[in-house]
């Protein structure tokens, strides 16, 4: 694996970029819901990043990923399993999607939920921080299902906007869960495009969970194999409805996690639709990544690519070359006079 410093700009970019970024970061496999949605700060920077191996992590990511572990401790036990085939590793995330779906009817609330999907042929995966069964604002005579997203804040105060990024992270997790309840997708393709085996058993471990779980309540005949185990999934979600249209991002104070409060927006399918075809153009390489446009050029100045990015270094030399030419024409003009 190549591996790079996150500060490192290749200068050769464009000879590596034969290959699409879906096929040259992601081998053609799965994305990740943030993989679409971290493009909406800078493209450019997040190209960077994935050249560079991914991003490092920071304290306040680590902080950020404890507060996210006791929260779902609160909800429930976490047991960890070795698994040994790639079969086994998808099949503990549709086994922890069948069991977020169970929670969510048991205790009207559910962490940490796996959710998948395709967006333009792309395979797309994600985990939900929490759903929650609960009346919509004034309306307490109608419970919805709302999705929401935990953000750690160091300061002690929620912001006073969502950040795009964060609302296309929301809306396309309402998206991909909405789209598993109703039950259009095609698990064939799935299995095809993870290149995995869905009739391969689970290892020991796995089978044994899969067994004691799903064996008397599924089939008599139930191989603890990921063919089946997507049928319970679909099974699943067949007992749920779409979810609320108000997404929710609640933020947790980092020193302490204490709760801040909540901020609310629309899902606005438009809005989405539109992102998303814009990014999966850069995912299929057919078009190349873009930097920040004139008016968010501040968010250059804490870039750890500034130095070397081709876009700002374009945008400074066309910027002097207007400068340049409006000045030539200024000093080649002359006040007139009444002769
Ligand atoms: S310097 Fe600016 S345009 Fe270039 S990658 Fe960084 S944020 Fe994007």
């Amino acid at each position: 694996m190549e591996i790079r410093n996150n500060s490192d700009v290749p200068s050769d970019i464009k000879n590596q970029e034969e290959k699409s970024p879906h096929e040259r970061f992601r081998d053609s496999k799965s994305l990740s819901v943030t993989d679409f949605s971290s493009l909406a700060w800078c493209e450019l920077q997040q190209h960077y990043f994935f050249i560079a191996g991914g991003r490092k992590e920071t304290l306040a990511m680590k902080i950020g990923s404890e507060i996210h572990n006791k929260l779902e401790l609160q909800e429930h036990d976490i047991i960890s399993i070795p698994t040994h085939t790639k079969e086994d590793i998808w099949g503990i995330k549709l086994y922890n999607l069948i069991f977020g779906i169970d929670s969510l009817f048991i205790n009207l609330k559910t962490r940490e939920l796996p959710i998948f999907g395709f967006v333009s042929g792309l395979f797309v995966f994600g985990i939900i921080d929490q759903i929650e069964m609960k009346p919509v604002f004034d309306d307490i005579s109608r419970d919805e299902l709302v999705i929401s997203d935990t953000k750690t804040r160091t300061k002690q105060y929620i912001p006073k906007y969502v950040p795009p990024s964060v609302k296309f992270q929301l809306m396309l997790y309402k998206k991909l869960f909405d789209e598993l309840v109703q039950g259009t997708f095609d698990e064939m393709k799935i299995f095809q495009t993870l290149d995995l085996n869905p009739d391969l058993e689970f290892s020991k471990e796995l089978a044994n969970i899969v067994n004691i779980s799903y064996k008397e309540k599924e089939m008599k005949e139930f191989k603890p194999n990921l063919r089946n185990l997507m049928k319970v999934v679909i099974n699943s979600f067949g007992k749920v409805w779409k979810s609320c249209n108000i997404l929710e991002v609640n933020y947790k104070f980092q020193k302490d996690g204490s709760d801040l409060g909540s901020k609310y927006f629309d899902y606005d399918e438009n809005q989405l639709d539109n992102y998303l075809e814009k990014t999966v153009k850069y995912w299929k390489g057919d078009r190349k990544p873009e930097g920040v446009p004139i008016e968010d050029a501040w968010k250059c100045q804490n870039c750890e690519f500034a130095d070397n990015c081709e876009w700002r270094l374009n945008k400074i030399k066309e910027r002097e070359q207007n400068k340049r030419a409006l000045l030539e024409i200024t000093n080649g003009q002359s006040k007139l006079r009444l002769n």
